[in-house]
């Protein structure tokens, strides 16, 4: 059990599906009703989990303009760094830990963070404005995102084992820009097998992808120039050797 970083009360752990069905998880103080957890949680959350769910207004809520101490880290007791920087708008008040452990949002400012989120993805795609990358509008650095590829790489396992059985060896696929120009390939497989990610027009770049189980690739592309990119993964298993449709991501 965690104490709430206000320190007036434990954290209640919460499981949800966010964004994309990845379960998460997040945790939150029944008293001042603040949500601590971590930035990849945050950034995956759907809105409707939020305070709509969990309503702030109650006679013990506490504000972050009524903080009176440093709120500390439930994990490592840590004092917690007020944050700001693009990826927060300027009216929002998360607290980060500085090793990493997560962010408290007291009451009413993770929705705040969500709306804010929600409402620059709207605009970039009514002005049918490329994104700056996903990373401007998530509040996990590429850093903070590869902590997480554990507790992500679990979700997408426990996905797979509670649907039915699979029709390809090809399960799913994602691609994380980050703001300095990397991007994360992750892919999922129904069976033990070894993944390739082929990008043609870069160069006819292509990388067999890491796994530890055969079930789980990863790999990160650094330095790519700006530009919209088609790419796929052959996936090989028992010698046979399938390509999957084409997909895409864009570096700015
Ligand atoms: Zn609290
Ligand atoms: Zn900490």
């Amino acid at each position: 059990m965690f104490l709430c970083p206000n320190r007036d009360g434990f954290l209640k752990t919460y499981t949800t599906t966010g964004k994309n069905g990845l379960p998460l998880t997040y945790h939150r103080c029944p008293h001042c009703r603040g949500f601590w957890l971590s930035g990849f949680a945050a950034n995956f959350l759907m809105d409707t989990d939020l305070e709509s769910a969990h309503p702030v207004h109650h006679p013990t809520t506490r504000r972050a303009s009524d903080i009176r101490f440093t709120p500390l880290c439930p994990e490592c007791k840590a004092p917690l760094h007020q944050t700001h920087g693009d990826n927060i708008p300027a009216h929002v008040t998360p607290f980060r830990c500085t090793a990493g452990h997560g962010y408290f949002f007291p009451a009413g400012e993770l929705s705040k963070f969500k709306t804010a989120q929600q409402a620059k993805i709207a605009y970039h795609k009514l002005w049918n404005i490329p994104l700056p990358s996903v990373a401007s509008i998530l509040l996990a650095s590429l850093a903070v995102l590869l902590v997480s590829i554990t507790a992500m790489v679990t979700a997408i396992r426990q996905k797979q084992s509670m649907e039915s059985q699979a029709q390809s060896v090809f399960k799913s696929q994602t691609a994380f820009p980050s703001p300095q120009g990397t991007v994360l390939f992750v892919t999922t497989t129904n069976s033990p097998s070894t993944a390739t990610l082929f990008v043609p027009s870069w160069n006819n770049y292509h990388i067999v992808m890491d796994t530890t189980d055969g079930l789980t690739h990863t790999t990160t592309v650094s330095t790519i120039p700006p530009g919209t990119y088609r790419y796929f993964f052959t996936i090989t298993i028992n010698g046979k050797t399938v390509q999957t449709e084409m997909f895409e991501f864009s570096a700015r």
